[in-house]
């Protein structure tokens, strides 16, 4: 057996040695830390770099977001500048027009309305026409001023075609208004009576006569107005020869099956046909094109005598009508309206011309 060795106690190199290990890690972690701390310092250096050219391209759009607001404002400025100095052309090249009386005449010397004194002078008119029109509401699409727009473009034209031929045919301006007592509960309907309507035609023929006109045409566009009675009072009372013309009667009945798919009354399949032609613009249509009118139904009286024909009466249109109209518009064409304008025109147009050209002596007409 050994005696028990004493521990061995640690001498100074020993402790030395301990010391020196102890001092070898510390110095490379160290290293360590400073290598991280610098590469840290290197990242955030380059983060500053980005930042500042982060803060330098921010400016650089700001800058060019000034500039862009300053361009806008002053492209602005010009455009107004511009659509003044276009508008101020457009009044001088107005003011122009009227000067020298917008270019080439386009005065037609058939309609007194559109021609001068100068003209008139000169000009032996035989014949005067007088379109009668109404100012009445037709269905939901037609304007009010249907009929008179009718009465003047059908005696425009005709006129206009008997001038062609060497007839001197006048057509005086319109009366836009007609009797409306049956319509007095449509709104805006504007009547004139019956008698109100003799008298402005009698004072009309006065003034004719004593221009010495002594052949006058009433073109009447209006249902609601009958003028027959008036020729009967006025006859052998006035030096002038009345004609009348229901247009929409006599002078189309044997036309109008073949061209329309409905008999037409007011605001219908004829009617419509004739705005779409001659004043397309003021028929009210529907986004897809179809018109922006009702069926145009209309509901019988209570006596079948009435709704024959048998009897007459005046008929009350709101109790008629839905929404004033009285027949279906809505097989209407422009085309099937220049149709029917073409056999008014030829028929009514031969008539006028006949007219002026015949001589009035005991006999006339016969
Ligand atoms: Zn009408």
């Amino acid at each position: 057996m050994t005696a028990p060795q004493p521990p061995v106690r640690p001498t100074k190199n020993t402790r030395k040695r301990v010391k020196v290990e102890t001092c070898t890690d510390t110095e490379e972690n160290g290293e360590l830390l400073s290598v991280v701390s610098c590469q840290l310092s290197v990242v955030s250096c380059q983060l500053s770099v980005v930042s500042c050219q982060l803060s330098v391209f921010s400016f650089q759009f700001s800058v060019f977001s000034f500039q862009f607001s300053v361009f806008s404002f002053q492209w602005s400025v010009v455009s107004g500048q511009w659509s003044v100095v276009s508008g101020q052309w457009l009044v001088v090249g107005f003011e122009w027009l009227v000067c020298v009386g917008g270019g080439p005449s386009v005065m037609r010397p058939w309609i007194l309305a559109e021609t001068n004194y100068g003209q008139v002078q000169g000009c032996a008119y035989e014949v005067a026409v007088l379109p009668m029109g109404a100012t009445e509401p037709h269905n939901l699409h037609l304007p009010y001023g249907t009929d008179t727009l009718e009465a003047e473009a059908i005696a425009s034209r005709a006129c206009a075609v008997a001038w062609e031929r060497g007839a001197k045919v006048v057509m005086l301006p319109a009366i836009p208004y007609g009797t409306e007592t049956n319509q007095n509960r449509c709104r805006l309907s504007m009547n004139v009576n019956p008698t109100t309507l003799g008298l402005v035609i009698r004072d009309l023929v006065e003034s004719l006569e004593g221009h010495g006109i002594r052949k006058l045409l009433v073109l009447n566009s209006h249902g609601g107005n009958e003028f027959k009675p008036l020729l009967r009072e006025l006859h052998g009372r006035t030096g002038m020869q009345l004609f009348l013309c229901d247009w929409f009667r006599g002078l189309t009945a044997d036309v109008k099956g073949a061209i329309f798919e409905q008999p037409d009354d007011h605001a219908g399949e004829m009617e419509t046909s004739l705005a779409l032609a001659y004043f397309g613009n003021l028929v009210a249509l529907n986004a897809d094109g179809t018109l922006a009118a009702d069926e145009g139904r209309t509901a019988p009286t209570r006596f079948s005598q009435v709704d024959r024909g048998w009897i007459s009466i005046t008929r009350p249109w709101h109790l008629l009508t839905t929404n004033t109209g009285s027949g279906n518009p809505h097989a209407a064409t422009a085309e099937k309206g220049v149709r029917l304008m073409e056999v008014i025109v030829e028929r009514l147009s031969g008539f006028l011309t006949e007219l002026a050209a015949a001589k009035i002596d005991d006999r006339f007409p016969f």
